[in-house]
């Protein structure tokens, strides 16, 4: 009987898209995914070292699953318990320690090596365990397993030489390393012609896309090229920097129709003190010019940001500067944090500023208030409109709703099309069609039933499975890994194209 396998993915998109090939192994070996985590033979933890409580979340998680374990040794079964990602990276050996009825553990850099820690792990006695320094192969090069037909996440560089004070990452996911240009644009192809609709490009830092390859390869020329794609309805990126963001990639946004209309632009805090202390080499003054000229070029764009509170230091009239800079951009989101401090960062020693728990929690909910009143008036001003939805699945919170996004990646919800079983519905995720928006809220928009509807390869495949009867899972999700096809495993630092 295949093994079961099931994967739990904690942060970023860099996670998802990483979870994604270590799927992709896993079914290249044989492996199925099981239909929960309680009915798997293999358990995956690819970690996060940057959200909140990171440590406890993966140790208590660990803690969960030795009982699992033993009850399932107890039975004669086995259960095989596999630690990756950054946490892994940064801890290594000390997971063992901590857990030593994990089997294997591997890093960031090392995600190719997973089949054959597997093999070792059958024989072994104590935790598998191998991290590497470098990035040897791009996790790119791997077979992947989409869990979501019509959509994919596309790693265009890893690594980060950027130093905010407050990051780990550049010390579990390196320097910066960027693919070429050629390979991404094969593996885009590859996918539009396995169903894919809309990509997002991945790195730390894409603006800088390009610097360490020799050539000329940069950011902007990507995406004009990702534009010449027949069947790519929709580019999406993230994240990029403030400081590193130049004008010919906002020219190519505005001039490739397939690249949407949103910008997701980490302003972290609107104080020019704070922003040196967080070592974002960016100031007020050119975050909001960067603004003004986006808005320029793309009247139409949404811009999303992420906003720490609370860093080091911060005073009453640091946080009132980042409330202006908040109130005067009046941002469609922002995802907003209370400053915890990342051991191993030069933030977390700054412990003669830290701020008083009481006055973060008080400046936290007031941003909140500020940048939730302005999703509520970003979405109130599609009230009235037609939109060009993607479908994306059945809505989480209502099922006679489906759920999609704009081309300015705003959720909404909109009536469920009526289908009998073994009928096929009129569109599926993976169709875009078009709706007027009736209603707003603050995290999402309300449309009237779907006026026209466009439909994809992936949604008429998705359609035909649902009309089998096949579970919502099963019927948006890729069937088998694709391998990316004759594809050497590049070398990093390979001449450009
Ligand atoms: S740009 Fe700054 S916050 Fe982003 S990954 Fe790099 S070091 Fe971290």
């Amino acid at each position: 009987m295949p093994r079961n396998y099931f994967i739990r993915t904690f942060g970023c998109q860099m996670n998802e898209h990483d979870s994604g090939r270590a799927a992709g192994l896993l079914e290249s070996l044989g492996y199925r995914r099981a239909a929960s985590e309680d009915d798997a033979d293999l358990v995956l933890l690819n970690t996060c070292a940057v959200r909140e409580n990171a440590d406890n979340k993966l140790y208590g998680t660990l803690g969960h699953l030795k009982s699992r374990k033993d009850a399932r040794q107890a039975a004669g079964e086995d259960l095989t318990i596999v630690v990756g990602g950054c946490l892994a990276q940064k801890d290594g050996a000390t997971v063992a320690d901590k857990a030593p009825w994990v089997d294997v553990v591997y890093g960031t850099h090392n995600l190719v090596d997973l089949p054959q820690l597997l093999a070792q792990a059958d024989s072994a006695e104590v935790p598998v365990i191998e991290l590497v320094e470098q990035l040897e192969t791009f996790p790119s090069a791997l077979p992947a397993k989409r869990d979501v037909r019509h959509h994919a996440w596309v790693s265009i560089a890893v690594g980060c030489n950027n130093a905010c004070t407050f990051c780990i990452v550049p010390s579990l996911r390196g320097p910066e390393r960027s693919r070429r240009i050629g390979e991404i644009v094969h593996e885009v192809e590859q996918l539009v012609a396995d169903d894919v609709v809309e990509v997002t490009l991945l790195g730390q830092n894409v603006n800088s896309y390009g610097r360490d390859l020799a050539g000329a390869s940069r950011f902007a020329e990507l995406l004009r090229e990702l534009g010449e794609i027949d069947g790519l309805e929709r580019v999406r990126f993230t994240s990029p920097h403030p400081r590193d963001f130049t004008e010919d990639v906002l020219q190519a946004m505005a001039d490739t129709p397939n690249v949407m209309p949103h910008l997701h632009l980490p302003l972290q805090s609107g104080s020019d003190r704070v922003l040196r202390a967080m070592r974002r080499s960016y100031r007020r003054r050119r975050f909001l010019a960067l603004v003004e000229r986006t808005r320029e070029l793309l009247p139409d764009a949404s811009l999303t940001t992420d906003i720490i509170v609370g860093f080091p230091g911060e005073t009453d009239e640091d946080f009132q500067a980042t409330l202006e800079v908040v109130e005067q951009v009046r941002f469609d989101q922002a995802f907003t944090f209370q400053f915890s401090p990342r051991p191993g960062t030069p933030a977390a020693a700054m412990t003669d500023g830290s701020v008083d728990p009481h006055v973060v929690g008080e400046r936290y909910r007031r941003l909140e208030a500020a940048t939730r009143q302005h999703s509520q008036e970003a979405h109130e001003r599609l009230v009235g409109t037609v939109q060009e939805l993607l479908i994306d699945s059945p809505s989480k919170t209502d099922a006679s709703r489906w759920s999609g996004r704009t081309r300015g990646n705003h959720l909404v919800h909109l009536p469920a099309p009526s289908f009998a079983d073994g009928v096929e519905p009129p569109f599926a995720p993976g169709d875009l069609v078009t709706a007027e928006v009736v209603e707003a809220a603050a995290n999402y928009a309300i449309a009237d039933e779907a006026r026209d509807v466009r439909r994809t390869a992936a949604g008429r495949t998705t359609s035909a499975a649902l009309a089998r009867g096949e579970s919502w899972r099963t019927a948006t999700q890729t069937a088998a890994p694709v391998a990316p096809a004759g594809a050497q495993l590049p070398v990093v630092g390979a001449p450009a194209r």
